[in-house]
């Protein structure tokens, strides 16, 4: 049987106020919409 590496269950992006939990099979500290996208574009309005 072959393992496969995971990370730990129930993690959740680190992107500020993003709730979004990781997969374990996703080794990165975000989730795939923050992943490379340290600020995402915001529409503000004035
Ligand atoms: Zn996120």
């Amino acid at each position: 049987m072959k393992k496969v590496k995971t990370s730990l269950k129930g993690r959740t992006c680190k992107y500020p106020h993003c709730k979004q939990v990781l997969s374990v099979y996703n080794h990165e500290e975000y989730c795939n919409i923050h992943l490379g996208r340290p600020e995402p574009r915001q529409k503000s309005h004035k």
